[in-house]
């Protein structure tokens, strides 16, 4: 039995949705991420358990970066950060995805990387109705 969190994530969001849920692309899913320390953080799933990008045929690896650039690109739109971070580990949840952060000047750590903070991400939790906000948002430039 599949044990993976972000499968059964996935499971979830196919069967009932799922309120982060920001776009379906061919191989991947967005998703607004679980807090909003950085306004317009995301995450994109690969739709399938694989563990390893290079496991993925050279075709799946070039569809695969245009979405997450596409999704990139509308964050950017609606955001404006200063710089965009993105974040491929996979060491605890053995499965393709990618942490889509952007970066804002007026953090106190902002040449540090993402994670320097990280006690402070549940402080930067959202309300449903911001949610649903930043969502809109970046539906909006991902036209
Ligand atoms: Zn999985």
């Amino acid at each position: 039995m599949n044990q993976c969190t972000i499968c059964k994530r996935l499971d979830l969001l196919k069967s009932a949705g799922d309120t982060a849920m920001i776009y379906e692309f061919p191989h991947s899913y967005l998703l607004l991420g679980n807090h909003q320390y950085f306004p317009g953080y995301c995450v994109l799933y690969y739709k399938q358990h694989v563990r390893e990008l290079h496991e993925l045929s050279p075709e799946i690896q070039a569809a695969l970066s245009k979405e997450l650039m596409q999704a990139t690109t509308a964050i950017v739109r609606a955001f404006n950060p200063w710089k965009m971070n993105h974040a491929c580990l996979g060491n605890r949840d053995q499965h393709i995805h990618w942490h889509i952060m952007p970066r804002y000047e007026s953090e106190a750590d902002h040449q540090m990387h993402p994670w320097t903070h990280a006690d402070e991400f549940d402080s930067c939790l959202i309300s449903p109705e911001q949610q649903r906000e930043a969502i809109e948002l970046i539906r909006f430039h991902l036209q």
